[in-house]
């Protein structure tokens, strides 16, 4: 939708007529959106819409895909992109948390050490991702203890930790607190708002809540579309397509 695309004067990601087909299957359709620098853009829509489909698109191309997504001016589809430089750039977080089977400490010190991060040098990397993770101080003694023997919003912030040893300026957090419980949950939302600083973040969410409590902006998809994108208080309190109002006061969804 045309209309869609904002003035942003210089976007961190810039997303111009994006078609995505898994086989037969289109799943993106012609998603147009600007995503400013230092924002949370949350991605609303019902289950299958595509959300999950675009913020992948924002980091690997293993299906066709029409269109171009750019990083700061760079197309990442473009022939001469080095894949692992952009990975470095984009990192992203599950719905349910995946620590690797390993000690807390070598979770987090795992991406330094494949980009070549001095070996003196990890330590400092690693306590600084804790830290930003707001996870440092319930983990500081026990670092070699096992991953998984922290409970779930523990590991989720673990996973946050480890995307942020390799300083990605993108971060997108798909369902990141939908496995969570509320205490959980709240700790992430408010560790999200805090990286907002150093950070652009896109969330998906299917929790409307969150959405207008922690974005800046919101797209709503429906059926691979977006269809409408804008500022959050604007979406939701005078969304200019029917439909996006019909899912966000829960209509359908
Ligand atoms: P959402 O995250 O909004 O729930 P997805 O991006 O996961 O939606 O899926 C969008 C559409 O693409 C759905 O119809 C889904 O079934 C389809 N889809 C997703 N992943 C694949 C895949 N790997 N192969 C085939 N179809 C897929
Ligand atoms: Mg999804």
């Amino acid at each position: 939708m045309t209309e869609v695309v904002q003035n942003v004067a210089q976007p961190h990601i810039t997303v111009e007529n994006l078609n995505l087909w898994y086989g037969e299957k289109q799943a993106l359709k012609n998603v147009s959106l600007k995503i400013p620098r230092n924002s949370v853009t949350a991605l609303i829509g019902p289950s299958g819409c595509g959300k999950s489909t675009f913020c992948l698109s924002v980091l690997v191309k293993n299906c066709r895909i029409e269109g171009k997504v750019l990083i700061e001016n760079e197309n990442i589809y473009g022939m001469d992109v080095d894949v692992v430089e952009l990975r470095k750039q984009v990192g992203m977080v599950f719905q349910k948390p995946n620590p690797f089977p390993m000690s807390i400490y070598d979770n987090v010190a795992y991406g330094p050490r494949i980009h070549g991060v001095n070996k003196k040098d990890i330590d400092g990397v690693v306590r600084n991702a804790l830290r930003s993770a707001a996870l440092f101080e319930e983990t500081s003694d026990r670092l070699k203890s096992p991953a998984l023997s922290l409970s779930g919003g523990q590991q989720q912030r673990l996973c946050i930790a480890r995307t942020l040893a390799v300083k990605p300026g993108i971060i997108l957090f798909d369902e990141p607190t939908s496995a969570l419980d509320p205490i959980s949950t709240a700790r992430i939302e408010d560790l999200i708002m805090n990286l907002k600083k150093d950070y652009t973040i896109v969330i998906v969410t299917h929790n409307m809540q969150q959405a207008a409590r922690i974005s800046d902006y919101t797209g709503f998809f429906l059926m691979g579309e977006l269809v409408e994108f804008g500022q959050t208080r604007q979406i939701f309190h005078s969304p200019r397509e029917k439909s996006t109002e019909d899912y966000i006061t829960g209509r359908f969804g």
